[in-house]
């Protein structure tokens, strides 16, 4: 599955949150960068058919469960829209 978007955020002990949704705004990947380290951090889309919805990341480095609210609208595209 190719993604279409990128949604960012920050984790409380400072570790850089990157979920990598499809069109339909379903994660397909999620992952954690903390001090040049990277790790995959299980993340999960809340209510991805509707405008403001929420991401979830377990994060790998604090053991924190991470919500964070994204406006679909202003989510990063990546790649190409489908045709
Ligand atoms: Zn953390």
């Amino acid at each position: 599955m190719t993604p279409s978007y990128v949604a960012t955020s920050r984790c409380e002990c400072q570790a850089s949150l990157t979920a990598q949704l499809t069109e339909q705004r379903f994660v397909v990947s999620g992952s954690a960068l903390l001090l040049g380290r990277r790790e995959p951090a299980p993340a999960h889309s809340v209510h991805p058919e509707k405008d403001v919805f929420d991401i979830g990341w377990l994060c790998p480095f604090c053991g924190r469960n991470t919500l964070r609210t994204f406006a679909a609208s202003a989510l990063t595209r990546v790649g190409r829209p489908a045709a």
